[in-house]
């Protein structure tokens, strides 16, 4: 992919950028390294008021900032105003309970015959961000965030069609008073990703993207012996049950596919609902899916802009084909929107199976494939059908249905009556072919620390940490 900004409302090419060389790779690797012996030695107050300080920033920025993300990749200018203020509110909230999160934790120091026993979290060190264009500022700052008040540095290879916010979060926490070195943008396409990570001034990465980036990165990591956190792909299911709200669950089902024009990992994909409301919950969706309005991002009455790249209009263009090609039926949408730029009208698709694509791939675009459940167990069994395991959505009031689906949903995140979203207050994140490790909450600050052991006997007795076991 070239490292450019390309309007997909028009496909028109803004701004082209040349990769970093190598020489200046190694260099930035080494401000890295200098910047986290400075960063870790910081008391957390410092590093508090440098994170409340790219909070204003971002606050402080954000009309430039969402038209740029709008202009990078296409969601609607509101949606990238919000994003923004996530941002802000996730620096805060890292820099309120980062110290309280990596407190020693007290052990048993009797059992383990000590003085005192404990255990500390300690910064790795340079961590790699391989970092995806549909979420450009909070898929960065929910990683750089806990990152950076944890101690350690970042390396940000983000997505070569949003350069320009690369850009900009490469220069946000130095401009906040953060060390110079402390995060940085490395202009790189993917293919300078292995050797970067095989430095071994490089402690770790995470990577959110897709699941074909992540098991490369894997790779290299598993070869390095290196950390990783990998935030994959996702294919929601959406599950709807008799006693729901079918009003406001058609209309939350609505949102839950359409956010971000349809390119959220966390974005209901999968609408799985109980034969007995099944007829009048597809009608409702259907009307409200076809209602929707799309058309240029900034504009403030737009509900769905295009899509992020050209490649992604045709993959789902592509899914959308071999499913209608072995007889699915399309309800609503099934098409490129019309003019310049890559549109793709909001769709719901019927009757779906194994053999189409659509059943088990992740469709990123504003695609809902609609499912029929005889029953709670047919219902869970689809949602569980796919390699995915991130989020799940159900809806309804009877309580001992709500803990069955929260008990058997294989899913790193389930939500019961309210559509998949993130807060820094929970963590985040997938099982299966949707990754692992966690961002976000303590988890997501814990993930890349050292948790030390520490035992500390009396200088003057005989007692010593017992020997013979390792
Ligand atoms: P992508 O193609 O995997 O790109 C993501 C990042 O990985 C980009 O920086 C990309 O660089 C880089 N990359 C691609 N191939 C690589 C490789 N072989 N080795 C190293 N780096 C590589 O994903 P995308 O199409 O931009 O984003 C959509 C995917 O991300 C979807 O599957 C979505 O579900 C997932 N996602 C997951 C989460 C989550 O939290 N779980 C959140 C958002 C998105 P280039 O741009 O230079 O190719």
């Amino acid at each position: 992919m070239p490292i450019a900004t390309i309007d997909p409302a028009t496909g028109e090419v803004v701004k082209t950028f040349d990769a970093l060389p190598a020489e200046q790779i190694d260099a930035a690797i080494g401000r890295s390294a200098d910047a986290f012996r400075a960063l870790r030695a910081t008391p957390f107050g410092r590093r508090t008021g440098w994170m409340r300080a790219a909070a204003d920033l971002l606050e402080a920025e954000q009309n430039e900032l969402s038209a740029l993300v709008t202009l990078e990749m296409g969601k609607t200018l509101t949606a990238a105003r919000a994003e923004v203020v996530k941002c802000a509110k996730d620096c805060r909230f890292y820099a309120e309970h980062a110290e309280q999160f990596l407190a020693d934790e007290p052990a048993d120091s009797e059992a383990v015959g000590a003085l005192r026993a404990y255990a500390r979290y300690q910064p790795l060190g340079p961590v790699l961000a391989v970092m995806p264009w549909n979420f450009p500022l909070w898929q960065t700052i929910r990683f750089a965030a806990p990152a950076l008040m944890a101690g350690n540095t970042g390396l940000l290879k983000h997505a070569s069609n949003v350069p320009q916010t690369a850009l900009y979060l490469g220069e946000l926490f130095t401009r906040a008073g953060f060390p110079a070195g402390a995060f940085q943008t490395l202009l790189v396409g993917s293919d300078a990703v292995e050797s970067v990570l095989s430095d071994p001034r490089v402690r770790a990465a995470t990577l959110t993207g897709s699941e074909k980036a992540g098991r490369s990165v894997a790779a290299v990591a598993g070869r390095e012996l290196k950390k990783t956190v990998l935030e994959l792909g996702g294919s929601d299911p959406f599950v709807v049950l008799p006693s729901a709200d079918i009003d406001r669950a058609a209309q939350v089902a609505t949102t839950a596919r359409t956010q971000n024009n349809g390119q959220s990992c966390i974005a209901a994909k999968r609408f799985i609902v109980h034969t007995e409301v099944y007829d009048e919950f597809v009608a409702k969706f259907v009307a409200n899916m076809s209602a929707l309005t799309v058309g240029d991002p900034m504009d403030d009455g737009t509900d769905v802009g295009p899509l992020a790249t050209e490649q992604g209009r045709d993959d789902v263009e592509a899914q959308v084909a071999d499913a209608v090609e072995q007889g699915a039926s399309v309800l609503c949408g099934g098409r490129r929107g019309d003019g310049a730029g890559w549109w793709y009208l909001p769709t719901v698709i019927a009757g779906l199976t194994p053999e189409m694509r659509m059943y088990a791939e992740e469709v990123f675009g504003p695609v809902a494939g609609v499912y029929r459940a005889g029953s709670l167990d047919e219902a869970i069994e689809l949602a569980n059908a796919t390699p995915y395991g991130l989020g799940a959505s159900a809806w309804t009031s009877d309580a001992p249905e709500s803990e069955r689906l929260i008990n058997d949903f294989e899913a790193g995140m389930v939500f019961v009556n309210g559509m998949v979203t993130s807060y820094p207050e929970l963590p985040f994140g997938g099982v299966k072919n949707s990754g692992y490790g966690r961002e976000l909450a303590a988890a997501g600050i814990r993930e890349f620390c050292n948790l030390k052991a520490v035992w500390v006997g009396d200088s003057d007795s005989e007692t010593s940490a017992d020997s013979a076991t390792e």
